[in-house]
């Protein structure tokens, strides 16, 4: 069962992570690795020709003699913390198959709340960019949520008051397996909201199996057909076969989220989202998605702490 796939990896080991990532030096070498891979490239003039300013840990282009960083221009960029305390933090990012919160992981790290948070952040920016353009396509099935808020007694609150309205997304296979998911913070359960969310996120003439949720019709706006599941609501819907997986997956995520994260602030609620939806979509291959994610970190444009106090966008 693929379940049993997932549960039963390997992953990557603290002792193998140690190995590979244990010091400054070795992360230098595979940061170095990540952004230059045929060797170094000046960003100024193109050129390949240059010397290594030991003292201060430059490399200087030979033909232009435009000294660059190891870290310019990524997701690392001015940075006081050493990349291992990065390549660390990373690590927690993605083994942890419920999420870390950034009090657990300032504690792993030795570094205050602030700074931890300021860390994960950044690497959630990266995982949400990374996935943004990335649709889904094939057979899809949707399901609105809310996450935070009170429970009230089980039911699906739709329309509660306090409560973030999200929608998850699920391509599965034609038997109904999920394959990747999408999670996205919504203004509301309205038909224009939805048609928003299916042009970005769903390839044109995707199939959208929902239940009969009103605003869902929105999707065929986006060029998508529409498959509406007539349920009842409440715990019955929860039974119909057809959206089982969608509802464990909803409801494993929605468990990790509050678990971890007594409180989400509800402007960075996207972020939060992409984290689980990044993992989830790498789920195969555990090992593997600390690496990957260095790789993109590398190529993620700065984003200072001012920018990163920001709300993200909708949809
Ligand atoms: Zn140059």
């Amino acid at each position: 069962m693929a379940r049993n796939k997932v549960q039963f990896q390997k992953g990557l080991s603290e002792a193998r992570f140690d190995e590979l990532y244990g010091t400054e030096e070795l992360c230098r070498a595979v940061v170095f690795c990540w952004r230059w891979p045929e060797g170094f490239i000046c960003p100024g003039c193109g050129g390949r020709a240059h010397c290594v300013v030991k003292t201060r840990a430059l490399y200087q282009c030979t033909t232009c003699r435009r000294q660059t960083s190891l870290i310019a221009g990524s997701i690392f960029a001015a940075t006081k913390l050493p990349l291992r305390v990065w390549f660390r933090a990373m690590y927690h990012l993605t083994q942890s198959k419920g999420g870390i919160s950034s009090l657990e992981l300032g504690r792993r790290l030795g570094v205050t709340q602030t700074t931890a948070w300021k860390i994960k952040h950044k690497l959630m920016q990266v995982m949400m960019e990374r996935d943004a353009g990335k649709r889904l396509a094939g057979r899809i099935e949707i399901d609105d949520a809310y996450i935070g808020g009170e429970r009230t007694g089980g039911r699906r609150g739709r329309g509660a008051a306090g409560k973030i309205p999200i929608v998850a997304a699920v391509e599965t296979t034609p038997e109904g397996k999920p394959v990747r998911i999408k999670l996205r913070r919504v203004e509301g359960f309205r038909r224009k909201a939805l048609e928003t969310l299916a042009k970005r996120n769903f390839a044109p003439a995707s199939t959208i199996v929902s239940d009969g949720l009103r605003c869902f019709t929105g999707v065929s706006k986006a060029g998508c057909v529409h498959q509406p599941i007539v349920t009842g609501s409440g715990r019955k819907a929860a039974l119909v076969p057809a959206f089982k997986w969608v509802n464990t997956t909803l409801a494993n995520i929605k468990s990790a989220i509050t678990g971890t994260y007594r409180a989400v602030r509800d402007k960075h609620i996207p972020r939060y989202l992409a984290e689980f939806e990044y993992r989830f979509n790498r789920r195969y291959d555990l090992a593997a998605m600390m690496p990957r994610l260095g790789y993109v970190a590398v190529r993620t444009p700065p984003m200072p702490y001012r920018l990163l106090k920001l709300a993200e966008d909708h949809a």
